[in-house]
């Protein structure tokens, strides 16, 4: 076959499938319940005027380097501080979480080869997985557990801790495509057993969505300062881009030496961390905006009539099952005036295909209600 030819077979075999993605700008007219900007941050035209009327606003688009080679200035710096006054630790600042958790998984690796394990929930995000085989190269092993399952990640535990110097488990607060949370309590009473084991936390879809201040799930369990490794992706609810990762010194200075995404990419803009900045100091004043993603949510868990979702998260997966029956479900919302993502594999495992229903607090009574009825009108037609 010629390469023309092995490349339209590769496109034909994942249309066939219903796989094949393709990118789209976001339609206009539509109402977006496809999103990540859970406190309508990102929606909110006076919080943008007010950011561009603040002196945070003075910073340049340019980063110009790598953050090792002068690309971080004054914004960096107060980007810093503002999560130590609201985290009351040191950080580390990536352009992306992607780029944070492969660096970070595969910097530990290439510091320890061997010596260093990896216990890994079996739904992390695919940047964990690819900082997991990153590791595997330095000589790092790694191990997935059942979703959740503290009994399972417990034998794991006994076998792995006493054969290795360092374990490492890595969990989300919430996971992005099943919208349920690791019991943060459980998995810290559990690794404390170990002196050896250490917690790493992707905390992306878990900021700004819970507890008093806005520090999500490890706030609301009172476990903050037993997570050894706090990753905040920016992207999310803070409606910016980046990501942060929270742990003491010593640790990030092996981070930086060793996070080869971290040396060798432009430090982020100056101008998006002091964004970044202005508006993780409003998020722990908008307990108003949390209770209206909590009523949104009952909202539409009554109306889907299924509590097997209520997990006090903006995200609700209806899993439909196969993909041409999921991008139809879609297609049919969007038809209605909705945007909403059809996920399917490789994002999630085969055969739960699915509606991710994301929830934004800046949703109003009419949009939801109208949303509503467009979900109700589907189970219908759809027979669900
Ligand atoms: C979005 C996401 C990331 C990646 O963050 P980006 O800043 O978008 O690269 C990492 N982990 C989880 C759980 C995410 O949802």
């Amino acid at each position: 076959m010629n390469v023309t030819d092995r490349l339209r077979s590769a496109l034909a075999s994942l249309a066939e499938r219903d796989s094949l993605r393709t990118i789209r700008p976001r339609p206009k007219g539509v109402i977006s319940l496809a999103g990540n900007d859970y406190l309508g941050a990102g929606a909110d035209t006076a919080l943008r005027e007010a950011f561009f009327e603040s002196p945070l606003s003075r910073f340049g688009l340019a980063s110009g380097s790598s953050a090792l080679l002068f690309g971080e200035s004054e914004a960096h710096e107060g980007l810093r501080e503002v999560l130590r006054r609201l985290y009351g630790r040191e950080s580390l600042l990536f352009p992306s979480g992607w780029q944070l958790n492969t660096g970070f998984i595969a910097a530990l690796a290439a510091a320890f080869g061997k010596d260093v394990f990896f216990l890994a929930d079996r739904l992390v995000h695919a940047s964990m997985i690819d900082g997991l085989l990153a590791a595997k190269r330095h000589g790092a092993g790694f191990l997935r557990f059942p979703h959740n399952d503290c009994s399972a990640l417990e034998r794991l535990l006994e076998r792995v801790a006493p054969e290795h110097e360092i374990v490492v488990i890595l969990t989300e607060s919430v996971f992005s495509m099943d919208g349920d949370r690791a019991d943060l309590a459980k998995f810290v009473a559990l690794k404390k057993r170990w002196k050896n084991v250490l917690l790493a936390l992707d905390d992306a879809h878990g900021l700004g969505i819970s507890g008093a201040n806005g520090r999500g799930p490890a706030e609301e369990a009172g476990v903050e300062d037993d997570v050894d490794f706090r990753i905040l992706t920016f992207g999310k609810a803070a409606a910016s881009s980046g990501a942060a990762l929270l742990t003491d010194p010593d640790w990030l200075s092996l981070v930086t030496n060793y996070a080869r995404p971290l040396i060798f990419t432009t430090a982020e803009s100056p101008l998006q961390a002091a964004w970044t900045s202005f508006v993780l100091s409003q998020i722990p004043n908008w307990s108003d905006r949390r209770a209206r993603l909590r009523a949104l949510e009952a909202k539409v868990l009554e109306t889907l009539g299924s509590d097997a979702l209520a997990h006090g998260t903006p995200i609700l997966p209806w899993i439909l099952g196969d993909n041409a029956r999921t991008l139809a479900a879609a297609k049919r919302l969007e038809e209605s005036g909705f945007l909403v993502s059809a996920v399917r594999p490789p994002t999630v495992p085969e055969g739960t295909s699915r509606l991710r229903i994301s929830l934004a607090s800046s949703l109003t009574d009419d949009e939801i209600d109208a949303f509503c009825l467009a979900l109700t009108r589907l189970k219908t037609e759809f027979a669900l």
